[in-house]
């Protein structure tokens, strides 16, 4: 007998660490470098050596202020430092300074897109912290003690990098959410150029939290919340939580004491390669941190002329964009979406407008061949570097009917190295269309000359006449190399051909 199936819901929050693109560390002068020799970026304040004080670094408090502003939370005025401790060998201080109880900012929210509509998904806090370094695992033995099992190193460059921890609610409910979530907030990290969101070098690193709320037999089970440490890809983001939404429901189905209550929270790696998580070990709370007041520190206090500043330097966030460009322009969703990608591409679509593009035609073209072209070039819209009165001129070509959406495509991709204006490659390379009816009807009278059989079913509207008045419709269009308008070479066609 098949088993009924059970009614669950998951209930999902994301601990996201972003990294803020400062030229230095959060507490001394060492440079954020990712990728330098091992150990170079360090000085005695990120070593954690003894006696050495740490200084905050201005910039990254303001960027971390903006993304608070954007993510529509409270702002708090006086914020402190504080120690969390543990062990590991890459804290060199053997505590983190990070903001415990008051955090810089609190109880906002980020609408995300769901269903046709917007989402809010809570932000409970977002604080300001430093980066550990790395552990590097599974190094060859050092020279002269070969037969050794594998090394591992640490790498102190990263130490003192600043990171935002943003904390959302557990308001997500699929994998899927989560992923848009994540998405969205890199694209409005980027938008604000609070961080460069690179994934690949780690600016961006996830920790969500997963459990299921199970209805049966007339009560509801919570399963043991998972915390899924640091994955670093969206990909990896969304197949760890379907693979732990799935494994939750499996261990709850062979035993209903698999509940919050009895087993408590547990930390989670991703295998990538393996595709499943490994339970790690039961979750410390934050006593376990001994968290205390850091003394080397002054607490901050944001005035009203700081934070208006920095209220000030928050631009149009990306969804207040999407809105504004469909309502001005009646843009079609799918090439608002591409348009506002990055706020380069939306700008230089904005300024392209302004230079007297046809906005839909200039929409279409974005979401065919410039995109296509960007993606090729592994780079955006904008990174093409084509000026917005190139742009502009194609889009106004082709709605005017100048050229035809073929010879648009081909002006294009022209355009990529050549530094002509579109209409110059038009004419250059004979992609205009023919606007004189006397050049088509040069062609007109080749075709039918050539193809007197056929121009003789259309005159006497022979059977399959129309199949007949297609083919040499097809020969006028090679003749003109696709410069003739399509339907006046149809009504030539028929004028010349009346019985
Ligand atoms: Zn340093
Ligand atoms: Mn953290």
């Amino acid at each position: 007998m098949a088993a009924e199936p059970v009614p669950y819901r998951p209930i999902i929050g994301l601990e996201i660490h972003v990294q803020l693109a400062t030229r230095t560390k959060l507490f001394c002068a060492c440079p954020v470098e990712f990728g330098a020799e091992p150990n170079s970026r360090v000085c005695p304040v990120c070593l954690g050596l003894p006696g050495v004080l740490p200084v905050l670094n201005r910039r990254a408090y303001e960027l971390a202020v903006m993304l608070a502003v954007a993510l529509n939370c409270q702002i708090r005025r006086f914020t402190k430092w504080d120690r969390k401790s543990y062990y590991y060998p890459d804290l060199p201080k053997n505590y983190q300074i990070s903001q415990y109880d008051l955090p810089l900012s609190h109880d906002g929210h980020f609408d995300i897109p769901a269903n046709g509509g917007l989402k809010p998904v809570g932000i409970i806090r977002a604080h300001l912290e430093e980066d550990a370094g790395k552990n590097i695992h599974d190094l060859p033995a050092p020279a002269g003690q070969s037969g050794q099992p594998g090394y591992t190193a640490v790498d102190l460059n990263r130490a003192g990098t600043p990171l935002l921890e943003v904390v959302t609610a557990p308001d997500l409910a699929s994998a899927e959410e989560a992923y848009v979530f994540a998405t969205e907030l890199q694209r409005l990290v980027t938008y604000l150029g609070v961080s460069e969101g690179v994934m690949q070098k780690g600016q961006m690193r996830f920790e969500p939290n997963v459990n299921l709320a199970i209805t049966w037999d007339g009560r509801e089970y919570r399963t043991p919340i998972s915390e899924i440490k640091n994955l670093n890809s969206f990909r990896s983001l969304r197949h760890a939580i379907d693979y732990e939404i799935q494994r939750q429901l499996a261990e709850w189905a062979k035993d209903h004491d698999y509940v919050l209550e009895k087993v408590g929270k547990v930390n989670c790696g991703w295998r990538d390669d393996a595709g499943r998580t490994e339970i790690q070990r039961v979750k410390e709370e934050a006593h376990d941190y001994r968290y205390f007041p850091e003394p080397d520190l002054v607490p901050v206090e944001l005035d009203d002329v700081w934070l208006a500043k920095l209220r000030g330097l928050v631009p149009e966030l990306p969804i207040q964009r999407r809105l504004r460009l469909q309502q001005t322009f009646g843009l079609p969703a799918a090439s608002t979406e591409t348009i506002i990608s990055d706020r380069a591409t939306a700008d230089l679509f904005e300024a392209a407008v302004a230079a007297g593009a046809e906005p839909t035609t200039l929409a279409k073209q974005c979401i065919s061949f410039w995109s296509m072209h960007a993606n090729a070039a592994g780079t955006t819209i904008a990174g093409l570097g084509i000026a917005a009165a190139r742009l502009a001129e194609l889009s106004r070509m082709t709605a005017d009917g100048r050229v035809n959406p073929t010879a648009a495509a081909a002006i294009a991709e022209k355009m990529l190295t050549n530094k002509a204006s579109p209409a110059d490659i038009a004419r250059a390379e004979g992609l205009e269309q023919l606007q004189d009816s006397a050049g088509i009807e040069a062609f007109v009278e080749e075709a039918i000359a050539a193809n007197p059989e056929a121009a003789a079913q259309i005159r006497d509207k022979a059977r399959k006449w129309e199949k007949a008045l297609g083919f040499l419709q097809g020969d006028v269009m090679r003749r003109s190399k696709g410069s003739a308008p399509p339907q006046m070479v149809r009504e030539l066609l028929l004028k010349k051909l009346q019985p």
